[in-house]
Formats: structure tokens, C-alpha cells, sequence
């Protein structure tokens, strides 16, 4: 090998990035400074900050039953569960507490994987820094959740299978609870007994 090449791959690596930012996009390969906060990015859809629990159309109707698969998977356990029980002291499914500490959350996306029921995904969101670090970056139940829509907005690849295949199974339960009740009324009744 001559002496100095790799000298002169890494100085045209170099220029040839250095060209590309004049005529690419940030996407494309270009390299640029955005003027942040002025200017931002539109974030790649499975970019991941802190996660945020899912509700259907209102926030009573949250996903999340309480199961505490997420909690339990969590690799650094900064998630803190607390299922909700009724007036009588049966279990609801749901939570009454679910908080995140985000000054511990490592966000892994660990927890959007575990969850069964689809109620807990990573957000975009990442303007959240403020001067009060206890209590500010404790997030509970409430500030955690955000609408389908919103998560339709930020992912829509991920939403949109989602959204369809929970259509496509309530569709197939209650054709199968509609076949159970067809199949009872079609029923040979039995003779009445003879006196
Ligand atoms: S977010 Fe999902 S995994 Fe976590 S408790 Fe709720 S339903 Fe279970
Ligand atoms: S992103 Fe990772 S660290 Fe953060 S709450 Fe989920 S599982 Fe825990």
C-alpha cells in the first residue's frame, strides 16, 4: 500500500459529505445544522423517547388492564403499578396508579414489546426538561396518557397494523359469539317429560 491512501480515503469521505450537504436533505445523507429550537425535524417514526399510555377515543377508555407484564420487564423498574378496585373491593382492569420515572427510564422500548394489549408505546416527544427534577420527571397516570389518534399521527405504519388487527380480531369475536348463540337457538329442545 502506498504511503498516505488511507489519508486521502478518509479526506475524500470527508469532501464527498461535505458536498452532499449542499445539494441533500438531513434524510437524503446531507449534513446541515437546524436552527433548534426555531426549526425541528420531523422525527423518523420509530425514533423513541418516553413512553405513554394509549386511550380509544376517551381517556377512560385506556388499553392498559393492569397486568404488570411492562413493570416486570422493565430493566431499570421505573415503572410502578397499582391496579384499581370497585366500590365493593373487586379488582377493575385498570390501573389507579401508573406512574414512570423518567429520570430512570433508559428508553429501551422494552415495555411497548412486553405489553399484550397494545396500551403502552414509545412517544416523539422530547421537549419535556424542566427546572424541578423530582417531581416534574415522575410521571403518573394521567400525564402519561395520549389518544390513538395522536399515536395514528406520530407512527402511522405501526398504528395503522395495529388499528387493523384489533379490528380484524373484535370483528372474529363476534362473529363467534353471534355463530355460539345461532348454534343455542337451533338446539334440539328437549321433549317435555310424559305424564
Ligand atoms: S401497559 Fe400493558 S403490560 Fe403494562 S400493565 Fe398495562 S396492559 Fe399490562
Ligand atoms: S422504555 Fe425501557 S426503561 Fe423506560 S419504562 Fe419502558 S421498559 Fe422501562
Amino acid at each position: 500500500m502506498i504511503f498516505g491512501t488511507g489519508i486521502i480515503k478518509g479526506m475524500l469521505v470527508t469532501l464527498k459529505a461535505f458536498l452532499a450537504s449542499y445539494f441533500k436533505g438531513p434524510h437524503e445523507g446531507g449534513i446541515f445544522t437546524v436552527e433548534y429550537p426555531e426549526k425541528r425535524l420531523a422525527e423518523k417514526e420509530r425514533f423513541r423517547n418516553f413512553p405513554f399510555l394509549l386511550y380509544d377515543q376517551t381517556p377512560e377508555n385506556l388499553r392498559c388492564v393492569a397486568c404488570d407484564i411492562c413493570a416486570k420487564e422493565c430493566p431499570p423498574k421505573c415503572i410502578y403499578i397499582v391496579r384499581d378496585f370497585d366500590k365493593e373491593g373487586r379488582p377493575l382492569k385498570r390501573p389507579a396508579i401508573f406512574d414512570i420515572d423518567f429520570t430512570v427510564c433508559m428508553n429501551c422500548g422494552i415495555c411497548e414489546e412486553a405489553c399484550p394489549f397494545d396500551a403502552i408505546f414509545m412517544d416523539h416527544e422530547f421537549e419535556i426538561a424542566g427546572p424541578d427534577r423530582q417531581n416534574k420527571m415522575l410521571y403518573h397516570r394521567d400525564d402519561l396518557l395520549k389518544s390513538n389518534e395522536y399515536f395514528n399521527k406520530i407512527r402511522p405504519t405501526d398504528a395503522g397494523a395495529i388499528d387493523a388487527r384489533r379490528r380484524e380480531a373484535e370483528e372474529k369475536k363476534k362473529a363467534a359469539a353471534a355463530q355460539a348463540v345461532k348454534a343455542k337457538t337451533t338446539q334440539p329442545q328437549p321433549e317435555p317429560p310424559k305424564t
